[in-house]
């Protein structure tokens, strides 16, 4: 029996670009077998865009909704109402792109620190996954986990710590995503830290359009590139592609409860 081999990017900031190429995107992503993609909203600007997108292609897209750490500051009255109205629309699984980036600061930690803790009691309340960004915020962001264990699922996507770290977020429930870093000539570590994972609970990304794979780098990333990141982590856990893509897109499914049908 040889199954066919179908793959999900779990995080493609579709919503970054042109309108009118998504469509095209997708085609060529299809043309790759990468049948599914979860775009994640990061704002005020964007949370319409993925909206509109997951509806505009209801069989390929879905959206997390929520506000980047970098716009963390946005999140008033307003907006949450936004975005506690959207939960209950047709393709939106997830709350997303949520977190703590402490290396640009973007909006300062206060803030940053009150709209995590929102969002993820949100979800919790929703009975809704995350999709949690972190950088250089290991301590706060475990501290928030921790404090919600056996009520949170999720994916702390393009996970850069160590293997120490990304067992933790496993212990805590959640899933870890690995994207186009993970083919850098300089990422030994994120090498090192995917070898110690079970395939069954990592999720393959790209974050279109940032961190193209090799021998893409620095170019603009897009969903077709997602298999790369999957041939990977084959070498690494020496096992066929396919074998990675079945298992990573089981696991997205089962995060994300898409419907049957979906990306099928
Ligand atoms: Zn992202």
């Amino acid at each position: 029996m040889h199954e066919e081999t179908r793959w999900i990017d779990s995080h493609a900031h579709l919503t970054m670009f042109e309108p009118e190429e998504v469509a095209e995107v997708l085609d060529r992503a299809a043309a790759r077998s990468v049948v599914g993609v979860l775009v994640p909203a990061t704002g005020p600007a964007d949370l319409d865009r993925a909206l509109g997108l997951s509806a505009d292609h209801p069989d390929r897209l879905v959206a997390a909704v929520g506000v980047h750490p970098h716009e963390a500051s946005s999140l008033d009255a307003g907006l949450k109402a936004r975005i506690e109205g959207s939960l209950g629309r047709t393709g939106v699984v997830a709350v997303g792109e949520i977190g703590l980036d402490y290396h640009y600061l973007n909006s300062p930690r206060e803030d940053q620190l009150c709209a995590l803790a929102w969002q993820l009691d949100l979800a919790c309340e929703a009975g809704l996954p995350v999709v949690l960004h972190n950088r250089e915020s290991w301590t706060d962001l475990e501290a928030a986990l921790a404090s919600r264990q056996g009520r949170l699922r999720g994916v702390c996507h393009s996970f850069t710590e160590g293997a120490e770290e990304a067992l933790r977020v496993l212990e805590l429930g959640l899933l870890i995503g690995v994207s186009g870093m993970v083919t850098f000539k300089a990422a030994a570590n994120i090498r090192a830290m995917a070898a110690t994972l079970p395939p069954g609970r990592v999720l393959v990304e790209t974050d279109s359009p940032y961190l193209a794979p090799a021998p893409h780098r620095g170019a603009r990333n897009e969903p077709a590139l997602v298999p790369l990141v999957g041939a990977k982590l084959a070498d690494e856990w020496q096992l066929r592609t396919g074998e990675v893509a079945a298992r990573s897109t089981a696991a997205f499914r089962e995060l994300f409860a898409v419907r049957d049908g979906w990306a099928g």
